[in-house]
């Protein structure tokens, strides 16, 4: 099986490191001191074409391969891990579940997204239910032709700068995960509040609580149809989870560059840094590693 990269995404790797070694890295301590999410920042990736990579073209996205979101998800994190993981391992879920809205759903939001002009957040986890999501809590009742939503979603990616939500509800409470649906919530509509986390690092995007009380929605907010909420989410986890991985595989990779380079020069890094060669050069090699996950992402979804 040949695991290369096509020229195209070689060409697209090339020009998304660039963007991250030229605009992200400089600045990415300072907005990790200041726990500030660079939106100007997030803004330009969308008119590079940098976000929602996968969603199709029909949706206004570039319609490319999730190896290809993959090759994106990595450079960035080179720049910036607090950046891509909202625009690429949290976004990458809204993107996909945005594609399964209604037309007015899609209108207000999918298109800003893509543009980086609106930030999403995925909202599953609650207080009470984290690994076991379809115990969730969150009510969402339908009134006429609204829906209600009551409820908290805890530990959210980027909530504290997101313009809508995601969210996860019940409309069946007696049906397990059958009576999960999703909804898209604008983030400033009465009765949505939140609340910010103290985390350690990647304190750009800040984690944070969703609070929702008496939230009323239009019905062409549910995303897909009502009841199949919970599958949508894990559709989206098989390959937001390989994401995550490479969000993770590029900033160590950082700093044992440096002991790599001076290997080659007069003092050996064996010696210096007390690393062994052989360590270094497999580490070096290990964005080479990730690319047969990518392939059988793709292929499970099809
Ligand atoms: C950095 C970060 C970002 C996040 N961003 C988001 C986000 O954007 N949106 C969102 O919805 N959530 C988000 N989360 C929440 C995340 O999805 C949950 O933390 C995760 O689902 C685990 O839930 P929990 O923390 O409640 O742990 P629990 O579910 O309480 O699990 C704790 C431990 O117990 C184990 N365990 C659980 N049940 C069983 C069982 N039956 N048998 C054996 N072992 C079990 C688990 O494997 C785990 O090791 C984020 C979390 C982190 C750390």
């Amino acid at each position: 099986m040949d695991f290369e990269f096509s020229k195209h995404q070689k060409m697209i790797q090339k020009e998304v490191r660039r963007f991250a070694q030229e605009e992200l890295a400089p600045r990415y301590q300072q907005w990790d001191r200041e726990k500030r999410y660079p939106r100007e920042l997030v803004k330009k990736m969308g008119d590079l074409g940098f976000i929602g990579v996968s969603v199709s073209q029909e949706n206004g996205g570039l319609g490319e391969s999730f190896i290809t979101e993959g090759i994106v998800c990595e450079e960035i994190s080179r720049g910036d891990c607090s950046i891509s993981m909202s625009t690429h391992v949290a976004n990458h879920l809204c993107g996909g579940l945005l594609e399964q809205g209604h037309k007015e759903a899609k209108d207000a939001f999918l298109g800003p997204f893509l543009a980086g002009e609106k930030i999403p957040a995925f909202c599953l986890t609650e207080p009470g239910c984290g690994t076991d999501a379809a115990a969730l809590q969150t009510r969402a009742e339908k009134k006429g032709a609204a829906y209600v939503l009551n409820g908290e979603k805890s530990g959210i990616t980027a909530i504290m700068d997101a313009d809508f939500a995601l969210v996860f509800a019940k409309t069946d409470p007696e049906a397990g995960a059958q009576g999960v649906s999703c909804f898209v919530i604008p983030m400033d509509l009465p009765g949505v509040s939140t609340q910010s986390y103290e985390d350690l690092g990647c304190n750009a995007v800040v984690r944070g609580s969703l609070f929702l009380q008496d939230v009323e929605i239009p019905e062409t907010y549910l995303i897909g149809q009502e009841g199949k909420g919970f599958k949508l989410a894990m559709q989206g986890f098989d390959q937001s989870r390989i994401l995550l991985c490479l969000e993770a595989l590029r900033p160590p990779l950082y700093p044992l560059k440096r002991p790599w380079n001076m290997s080659n020069s007069a003092r050996p890094s064996a010696d210096h840094w007390r690393l062994s060669k052989a360590f270094l050069s497999r580490s070096s090699n290990t964005s080479a590693s990730w690319r047969p996950f990518g392939c059988c992402a793709t292929r499970h979804c099809g």
